[in-house]
């Protein structure tokens, strides 16, 4: 069966098509390249993986690309996703996650195509009442961002209703680390995440900013619950596979139509503290910080519950902080390594 995977050449897109392909199912990637990186596919690992490059929202580029490969079901990770950004460009982030997103899925019933997996996020719950975060805690987001995730969550459930859309949207917490077998890893431009920017510090010897240290936790830096990108894109299987059998009850209102939602995180929260610690040992070495003040918008702790996807679908995390660490860490001095290999090349 073929798949469309929308922002496969990105982080967690790249992760997913090699889980997919692991699962025997076929992968197109549709990607338009404004923050993945068509190279993410070129290895033998990708050999046989089609790259189609467009927009979601060019609806003719959908519909051609869904009919050439006869595809039947859809992995929607093609998104802009930086929380500061939204803030600053609103009407970019509707416009690409909610418009687009409209016009994509729209595009993908009418080619008769109703199997959807939504990849959304911890920040549609905005500042947390009850820790860990269960999914049917009240959403109220606090940014442009989490607002144009929850939006279109909202699109997804009245297409449930009226045109038979059966889809999953998975609301991740803090995705993390690196394929273990080095095939695909994190990469953003800018980079605003903890993790790599805390290896990056380790390889550089430049100091790391912590964001906040008066927040009302042991620490008094920010926790957040981070997942391996592995076991994130492995729910994404078992969600697909429990759309494609109907095997669990749909968690919309009784005649509403067919929609899951799960929270994916570990149930764990750590520090930013505990971060940069724990990858001191990872590194073998200690790693200079900058307290620096408060980031806009971060609430200070951040905890999923995940039983519901546990006990439902049998999802199991297999990777703990430290193999989130090391993954990262081999794929950080990877990158190094080419990096420092194509400014060799340049100098010559
Ligand atoms: N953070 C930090 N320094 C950095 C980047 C992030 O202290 O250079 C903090 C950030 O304030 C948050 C946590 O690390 O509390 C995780 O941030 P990240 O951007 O990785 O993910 P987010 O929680 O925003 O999705």
């Amino acid at each position: 069966m073929w798949v469309m995977v929308t922002g496969g050449a990105g982080y967690i897109g790249s992760h997913a098509v090699l889980a997919l392909r692991e699962a025997g199912f076929d992968v197109v990637v549709y990607d338009n390249l404004s923050r993945g990186f068509a190279d993410a596919l070129a290895s033998e690992d990708f050999r046989g993986v089609p790259l189609v490059r467009g927009d979601v929202g060019d609806r003719q580029l959908v519909g051609e690309t869904v009919r050439r490969f006869g595809v039947q079901a859809v992995m929607h990770f093609a998104a802009l996703a930086q929380v500061a950004e939204s803030v600053a460009e609103p009407v970019g982030y509707f416009r690409n996650n909610l418009v687009q997103g409209l016009d994509f899925v729209e595009t993908l019933l009418d080619a008769g195509i109703n199997t959807f997996i939504f990849s959304s996020t911890a920040a549609v719950y905005g500042e947390p009442q009850t820790i860990p975060i269960p999914e049917d805690h009240p959403t109220c987001p606090t940014n442009p961002y989490g607002m144009s995730k929850l939006s279109f969550e909202y699109v997804l459930a009245s297409l449930a209703r009226a045109r038979g859309l059966r889809y999953a949207t998975l609301r991740y917490f803090n995705v993390a680390g690196a394929d273990p077998q080095g095939r695909a890893g994190e990469r953003h431009d800018p980079e605003t995440h903890l993790i790599p920017l805390v290896l990056r510090a380790a390889s550089s010897g430049k100091a790391v900013d912590i964001f906040g240290t008066d927040y009302p936790t042991p620490d008094g830096t920010c926790i957040r619950d981070y997942i391996h990108v592995t076991d994130l894109v492995a729910a994404h299987i078992l969600a697909l596979r429990a759309l494609l059998t109907g095997a669990v009850a749909s968690h919309l209102p009784s005649g509403a139509g067919y929609g899951l939602k799960y929270n994916l995180g570990s149930q764990k929260g750590y520090s930013v503290r505990e971060i940069i610690t724990a990858a001191e040992k990872v590194v073998g070495h200690s790693i200079k910080v900058r307290e620096a003040g408060r980031r806009p918008g971060d609430p200070a702790v951040l905890v999923a519950s995940s039983e519901r996807i546990r006990q439902e679908l049998g999802w199991q995390p297999r990777f703990g902080l430290d193999e989130i660490l090391a993954t990262a860490w081999a794929w950080e001095q990877k990158r190094q390594t080419v990096n420092k290999g194509q400014s060799e090349e340049h100098g010559r």
